[in-house]
């Protein structure tokens, strides 16, 4: 440990990055207003019982992800390791159960002590909505139909694929789960440790193992769809006439569940090829019972979380910095091109004025910072109030007046 390095897992975004990043947020923000989802913004710790009462005991983040610790009045908190379970909090403390049906869109950093590799970090990113309140697979539709929007506006519509579902109600999972740890008894032998220890606690995640010998044992396990009841069978049925109606591909992948503990019917991905083992972008499903088990007004729900780290890598282009207006000044004072560089910043307009040089290195920073237009004091012009203004495009230029400068520049902002 250097206490000079990021942590372990920890990123600086540099403005580079940082555009990338925005760049995903916003779009997911604004494209998320399209569907009437306001933006919520929780804490980023909370009291540790928040995460591990709702992911559930057995789930990968809980027993191993979390950063828990001990605050000075002797409170465990964590820092939130997915968005989910803040917000169904907040619904509770909020008594936001008036406002139902709602929509709330959230974005920020997220926590879990993982092994680092390339889009899996210890801080990351992470856009994503709810739906609470609506029980008809309507609500499921809309927030997948959302995820795939969101991915076209980001110009990855091509580079993802949705899989699809169904977790069933807790009858369907309860006949099920008889089955499949009936199955899995009968292959203990093989079975990594850490799947015999859930298959009493919670069988279904022994279907998310990533153990390669778990892995060959679960393909021939017994398949969720096969033990929905009739209410389960048409909830999925809907799903999938209203994605055929909005439009959105899918298919669908009888082995999906999701890796946390409080998900029904719905669970759903859409994944890329082009991230190596770290290929799920944005993923989610419905979660009925989580509000009311942690003690709240019985609702239902519905959500996906998407890796803003992921997103990010999947751009085909940089997201490139404003192109600014570069002011420069040829042997007058310097606080002349101060003072306009400062006016054109105060009429709204991206404005650089170097620091140091003569004309030619003064060109040379402007090109460096793709400058759009020189605004060129030469000593003439300005005797007669007008500089020169060359177009770094088109390499046109032309000599306007001081006088109404802003309007003639009208077409570089
Ligand atoms: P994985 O199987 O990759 O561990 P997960 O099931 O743990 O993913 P979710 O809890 O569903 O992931 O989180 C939603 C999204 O957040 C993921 O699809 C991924 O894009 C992103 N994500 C999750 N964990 C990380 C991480 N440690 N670093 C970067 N992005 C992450
Ligand atoms: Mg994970």
């Amino acid at each position: 440990m250097s206490a000079l390095q990021p942590v372990r897992g920890t990123h600086d975004l540099l403005p580079e990055e940082t555009r990338r990043h925005r760049f995903v947020e916003e779009t997911a923000r604004k494209t998320a207003e399209l569907y009437g989802f306001g933006e919520i913004e929780t804490p980023i710790f909370e009291f540790t019982e928040v995460f591990s009462r709702t992911l559930g005991e057995t789930s990968d983040v809980v027993t191993k992800e979390m950063y828990t610790f001990q605050d000075r009045s002797g409170d465990s908190l964590t820092l939130r390791p997915e968005g989910t379970a803040g917000v169904a909090r907040a619904f509770i403390s909020g008594g936001l159960a008036q406002q139902v049906p709602l929509k709330l869109f959230y974005r920020g950093p997220m926590f879990r002590h993982e092994r680092p590799q390339k889009g899996r970090l210890r801080q990351f990113h992470q856009v994503g909505v709810e739906l609470l309140g609506v029980e008809s697979p309507q609500a499921d539709v809309e927030v997948i139909a959302l995820g795939a929007h969101i991915l076209d506006a980001l110009g990855l519509g091509d580079k993802v694929t949705l899989e699809l579902n169904s977790l069933g109600d807790s009858e369907s999972r309860a006949a099920y789960r008889e089955a499949l740890v009936e199955y899995l008894r009968g292959h203990l032998d093989v079975l990594s440790e850490e799947s015999r220890n859930r298959l009493e606690r919670n069988p279904l995640r022994v279907l998310d193992s990533k153990d390669e010998n778990d892995r060959k044992v679960v393909a021939d396990a017994p398949l969720l769809g096969d033990y929905l009841n009739d209410a389960s069978r048409r909830f999925f049925d809907g799903l999938r006439e209203g994605l055929d109606a909005v439009g959105v591909a899918f298919s669908v992948n009888p082995r999906l569940v999701r890796g946390l503990d409080y998900y029904c019917h719905t669970a759903f991905e859409f994944t890329t090829t082009a991230l190596g083992s770290q290929g799920t972008v944005l993923a989610g499903g419905r979660y009925d019972g989580l509000i009311g088990q942690m003690g709240g007004p019985q609702t239902p729900g519905i959500g996906w979380a998407a890796g803003v780290e992921r997103l990010a890598m999947l751009l085909a282009a940089e997201v490139p910095a404003p192109r600014p207006l570069a002011v420069i000044p040829m042997g007058q004072d310097v606080a002349q091109a101060l003072a306009l560089t400062q006016r054109l910043r105060r009429a709204g307009f991206v404005a650089d004025l170097g620091y140091s040089g003569n004309m030619g290195k003064r060109m040379k920073r402007a090109n460096k910072l793709t400058a759009r237009a020189a605004i060129i004091l030469g000593e003439e012009e300005w005797s007669r109030n007008a500089v020169t203004l060359r177009d770094l495009d088109s390499g046109e230029q032309e000599e306007v007046q001081l006088d109404g400068l802003e309007d003639r520049l009208a077409r570089f902002r």
